[in-house]
This record gives C-alpha cells, structure tokens and sequence, in this order.
C-alpha cells in the first residue's frame, strides 16, 4: 500500500541547535501512530514539520502526494490534507463554537455560509456536542472547549490528523472524553498522528509507537511489544519514569 505520510531524511535546525536529525517515517491510510519521548526530543517540531508551521533544512514531507521541500513556503495545497490540534484549544474567544468550526471552510475554501454550517453542526455531532453549536468558548469546559477544536480540524476534511499532547492542559477528569473522541475517529479509520504522554491510550489504541530521543526516533514498533519489550536502554528509562 501507498504510504499516506512520507517523511524522509528530515532535518531541522534552530540556529546551530539540531533539533531533527534525520527522521524517516512511513504512514499508512487508517494508522493511528503514537509519539512519545520526553520534553524537547523534538516531537512538537516534527509534528509542526508535516503541515508546515515550521520549514526545515533537509529532506522530504509528503502528505497524500503533496510534496514539502526543505525551506518551502506555499504550503496551500499541504495544508488542506492536515489537520491539527493544540495543547492549547486556541478556540476565538468571541465566535460560537459553531463559528469557530465554521471559519476555515468559509474562509480557507470559500465554501458557501449554509455548506459549513451543515458541515460544522455535523462536526459538533461528531465529537458529541451537537447541542452546543451557540454557546461561547468561555461557557464550555476545557474538555467541551478540546472537542471544538477537534471539530474545527475535521471540518477542512483532512487525510490526516496531528494531536500534539491534546489532553495535557486539561483537569484529570476531563481527559478521557478527549480521549473517547479521538479513539471513536480512530476506530472510524481516520489516520491520526498523537504526540501524548497517556500511555496506556498509546498502547490500546495505536498501532504504532515511535520514541523519539535527542531528535531522532530512537525505536518504533507495535505498541504493546515496545512497551512489553523495550530494546534500548533510552525506552527503558522512559517506559521506568512515567510509571
Ligand atoms: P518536544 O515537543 O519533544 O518537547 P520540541 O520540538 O518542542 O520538543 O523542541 C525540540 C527542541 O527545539 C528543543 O531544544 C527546543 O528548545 C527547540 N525549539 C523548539 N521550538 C523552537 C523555536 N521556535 N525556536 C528555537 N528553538 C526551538
Ligand atoms: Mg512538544
């Protein structure tokens, strides 16, 4: 099968910091892949890297066909086939959630105001808020205010999803909604990207693990053997502290 997501030979600078040093990776249509490795390993900046909010120095992104050089700038065509979700929702504080899943079809496909309002009030549905679609950010909880992003990212119909850490700025009990959420897009075949510190969602729903060490994926697999049987000492380490 075509990979969906292609990375080749990757490198990312900040100024002399290496901060990518060469990552390749292979994704295929419906594979959901779990990154994890700790604080400033460069998950952050390789997701960033796939739908170009960062450019990078070498090497190759390329998403449904869509090709991304080292320093390029028109990122349109990228950009409509990845779809991302911040630690931070990042929702406009003074549009509705409706308005909110709205904005980027109206704007960035020029599709007609009664189309992205079917659209988004589907995408509300989705994610299970289909009551809310009036209310403001300020009236939703953070996990409610979580779940609009995820709507307002479907709502350009992406072939790809990237969730970096979606759920560590939420209060304990409302992560596992967020969760459901993206485990039911999963499940629904969506092929999703999740840089994540919930280990256990990691291996129950992923069907790929990578660790990422200093800027490099260090080790990759099936989740359950790499958590089972890790084959460096960096992943034991890792796998130990978060225990
Ligand atoms: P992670 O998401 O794994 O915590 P990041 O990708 O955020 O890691 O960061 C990787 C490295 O790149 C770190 O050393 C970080 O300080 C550096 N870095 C990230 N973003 C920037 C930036 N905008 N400018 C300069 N350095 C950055
Ligand atoms: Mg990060």
């Amino acid at each position: 099968m075509e990979a969906l997501v292609r990375i080749d030979a990757l490198h990312k600078y900040f100024g002399s910091n290496h901060v990518l040093k060469g990552i390749d990776l292979r994704i295929q249509p419906g594979e959901v892949v779990a990154i994890i490795g700790r604080s400033g390993s460069g998950k952050s900046t390789l997701l960033r890297s796939i739908n170009g909010l960062e450019t990078f120095d070498q090497g190759l992104v390329e998403v449904d066909g869509e090709r991304l050089h080292a320093g390029q700038t028109d990122l349109r065509a990228l950009r409509q086939k990845v779809g991302m979700v911040f630690q931070q929702f990042n929702l406009f504080p003074h549009l509705t959630a409706g308005q909110n899943v709205m904005l980027a079809p109206q704007v960035v496909k020029k599709t007609p105001t009664a189309e992205c309002e079917t659209i988004a009030r589907a995408m509300l549905a989705k994610v299970g808020l289909a009551e809310k679609f009036d209310a403001y950010p300020d009236q939703l909880s953070g996990g409610q205010q979580q779940r609009v992003a995820i709507a307002r990212a479907l709502a350009m119909q992406p072939k790809v999803l990237l969730c970096d850490e979606i759920t560590s700025a939420l209060d304990p009990e409302l992560v596992n909604e967020v969760l459901a959420v993206v485990k039911q897009l999963a499940s629904e075949g969506m092929t999703l990207i999740m840089v994540t510190h919930e280990m256990r969602f990691a291996r129950e729903v992923g069907d790929k693990l990578v660790f990422m060490y200093q800027g490099r994926v260090h080790e990759s697999g099936h989740p359950q053997e790499l958590f089972a049987s890790p084959k460096t000492l960096e992943l034991q380490n890792f796998i130990g502290a978060i225990n």
